[in-house]
């Protein structure tokens, strides 16, 4: 039973919308998912476009604008806006592994699959590979990674559940990624218990088929939820409805977990910070000279050779641009030392934090953790819109605007991590305990903020 009252919100009554038209939902979906097969395979088998093509004229140059000028960065920012909405109405892999799944093998999802480590492992894969060969220039990566997650996707829809989206829920490679940054969009589903209860008894229950699984009636945020709608109206007590954005990370009740907490700062923070910084490190080219010394000296001499495959690392000769073993190995040194040196420095600041609040103190930490979601999000934004604005400078745009965005958002990014963990430290025994703490905090912040400012504005800045 499903019930819209004329006096609803806005945003209630796009919920219901939602919920009453999956018809044209399901258009825009496969309409998502033919552009994208267009973006992703067609380019990969053209030749590589010259250096002064552009993206009227050039649909390889269109693609890269399509996927990593806009399409990466806002669907990250939408994640702040609309909550997991990309993923729900309009992600092609979603549409395509739910579809699969209604035709497969409709295997019951096995313990192996559900292992909470599956959002990490899987980022920090996509990551490092997606650097190796150089997924953001070459069409061919891009049909490589894309694509091959997109096979995987469908796979996996054929052999396990029915009408579901195993795929989205637990393989995704930025499943985990989505999960974190949706918790603190200004919106979500919000489920009246009482009322459920109470309706449960007297009205039909009409049967909503939550393709990510989430169990509706004990919903209490958007992490998991891919704010697609079905569910709006149900039994009367499901209703799209507006929160204060900090709601969910504050929330005292949730249990926060090991896996969340290494996602987004070993994850979202320091494997994203040293993905997008190698290329522009000074150090990196330093330490690329010392070991190219070290093995023309002692060897071994493989190491300098570009034998490699394109699949498995940057391999076009005709653009120049060629990695050496060795270079592939000082790539993923590089963004594993970025990765361990910044994530020891924010644990251990949250770590002396912790030590405020009574709870057990590495609780403590996992839950602080999540204050940091504005700004670890923010920063992955930025990173990614470097790319869009490499892209505009290749098409001549004006750019005198850009380090003052990034400055500003930057900011916007630390100051609303910042009052979190203030919120966050409430529970501390003294006043003074609570600004110890808040500023062993603020040194988190400061450390991240750092590592993305030493990117923008000394190695990579914008003219
Ligand atoms: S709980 Fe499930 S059915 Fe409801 S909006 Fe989220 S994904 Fe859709």
């Amino acid at each position: 039973m499903r019930s819209t009252s004329a006096s609803a919100s806005p945003l209630a009554r796009y919920g219901s919308w939602l919920a009453r038209n999956g018809r044209t939902v399901r258009a825009v979906q496969w309409s998502v998912v033919a552009i994208y097969a267009l973006l992703v395979v067609v380019p990969a088998l053209l030749p590589l476009p010259p250096d002064n093509a552009r993206a009227l004229d050039n649909l390889t140059v269109f693609a890269q604008w399509a996927f990593w000028g806009l399409w990466w960065p806002f669907v990250i920012l939408s994640m702040f806006a609309a909550g997991r909405t990309w993923c729900g109405v309009f992600c092609p892999e979603g549409t395509l592994t739910e579809a699969a799944s209604r035709f497969g093998w409709h295997r019951p999802t096995p313990r192996w699959l559900r292992w909470g480590g599956w959002p990490f492992v899987a980022f920090a894969i996509t990551t490092v590979y997606g650097q190796l060969v150089s997924v953001y220039q070459y069409p061919k990566a891009v049909l490589l990674v894309l694509g091959g997650s997109t096979i995987a996707a469908i796979a996996t829809g054929l052999v396990f559940g029915r009408e579901k989206r195993v795929w989205c829920r637990y393989l995704c490679p930025v499943n985990g990624v989505f999960d974190v940054l949706s918790r603190v969009a200004p919106v979500h589903f919000r489920v009246d218990r009482e009322r459920w209860a109470a309706n449960a008894g007297h009205m039909a229950i009409h049967p909503v088929n939550c393709a990510p699984m989430v169990r509706i009636r004990r919903m209490t945020g958007n992490a998991e939820s891919h704010m697609c709608g079905r569910c709006a109206g149900d039994l009367d007590a499901v209703t799209l409805a507006s929160r204060s954005p900090n709601d969910e990370v504050l929330d005292a009740h949730a249990e926060p977990t090991a896996w969340d907490a290494i996602l987004i700062v070993v994850g979202v923070i320091g494997i994203a910070i040293g993905a997008f910084q190698w290329s522009a490190s000074p150090w990196f080219v330093q330490a690329k000279v010392a070991a190219t010394e070290l093995v023309v000296d002692h060897g071994p001499a493989w190491l300098l050779a570009d034998s490699a495959p394109w699949w498995l690392m940057t391999h076009y000769p005709e653009a120049n641009d060629v990695f050496t073993w060795l270079d592939g190995m000082l790539i993923v040194a590089y963004i594993a030392a970025a990765a361990l040196v910044l994530s020891a420095a924010v644990f251990m600041l949250l770590y002396a934090a912790a030590r405020t609040a009574p709870a057990p103190r590495v609780r403590n930490v996992w839950r602080l953790t999540h204050a940091l979601i504005p700004l670890a999000g923010l920063g992955v934004f930025l990173g990614l819109s470097s790319l869009t604005v490499a892209l505009a400078r290749a098409e001549g745009a004006w750019l005198g605007w850009v380090s003052w965005a990034r400055v500003a958002l930057l900011a916007v990014g630390a100051a609303w991590s910042a009052y979190l963990f203030w919120r966050m430290l409430a529970a501390a025994q003294t006043t003074p305990r609570r600004v110890a703490a808040w500023t062993a905090c603020c040194g988190a912040i400061a450390v991240i903020v750092a590592a993305w400012a030493v990117l923008f504005f000394i190695w990579s800045p914008v003219r």
